[in-house]
């Protein structure tokens, strides 16, 4: 408990990124008009779920006006909309919707966070944020102890997840990111890849409510 809440304030008070900085915290002052009342978190944004889960999730990075806003994970957009539907549905979450900090949401066996902590610009970190960012994802890792699916929702996840995770030795060719394909790390552990439930996925249909549903059963089998 301790180590988490030490953990989370080193993040909170992460000034490392200039460029993700001004910008997280020029959204948090100017607003968008829907949201002129609330008071945006404008920080570093942590991990949320369960702190014993055998599933690890990684997105991107928090949206402008969704967990740069509510100040959890996936929180206050569209893609946590279509996120944690498809939990609820797949028995890992305890309702289907996500709307702010304190709105009595939890996770089972599940736990989300992000390769970058802060909003970016067009949601598209620079590679050299990434990789300032990459000491928080590890060190969340290491509090996980208990590890034993990796989900990465998009290619920029899933390249990180294998930045950490060693393919299985026995495995002869380098994993290739596609939807719902699913790889054996060392340790036992499995890394299952999806599309990113953004909009730009989801209203396009690249990423249907059947294909996320998918990636959760595929899941549930590689736990049991
Ligand atoms: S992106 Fe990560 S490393 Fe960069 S300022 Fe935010 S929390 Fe710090």
């Amino acid at each position: 408990m301790y180590e988490w809440r030490s953990f989370e304030n080193d993040m909170t008070s992460c000034h490392r990124c200039p460029r993700l900085v001004a910008w997280r915290e020029e959204v948090a002052r100017v607003k968008r008009r829907a949201y002129r009342d609330e008071t945006y978190w404008g920080k570093p944004v942590p991990g949320f779920g369960d702190q014993n889960a055998h599933v690890l999730v990684i997105g991107l990075a928090p949206a402008a006006h969704g967990a740069n806003r509510t100040g959890r994970m996936f929180t206050g957009d569209s893609s946590g909309s279509f996120l944690y539907a498809a939990l609820h549905r797949a028995g890992f979450a305890n309702q289907p919707t996500s709307s702010q900090r304190y709105d009595g949401l939890t996770l089972r066996e599940v736990f989300i966070s992000a390769v970058c902590r802060c909003a970016p610009p067009d949601n598209k970190p620079a590679p050299d944020e990434i990789a300032a960012c990459r000491p928080f994802l590890e060190r969340e890792i290491a509090l996980l102890s208990d590890l034993r699916v990796v989900v990465a929702l998009g290619r920029v996840a899933f390249d990180a997840a294998l930045r950490h995770f060693a393919p299985a030795e026995d495995t002869t060719s380098r994993p290739v990111f596609g939807h719902a394909a699913a790889y054996p790390l060392v340790n036992g552990r499995w890394l299952v890849a999806s599309y990113h439930p953004s909009r730009q996925n989801t209203q396009t249909g690249r990423l249907t409510e059947a294909m996320f549903d998918d990636i959760w059963v595929k899941v549930k089998s590689l736990l049991s």
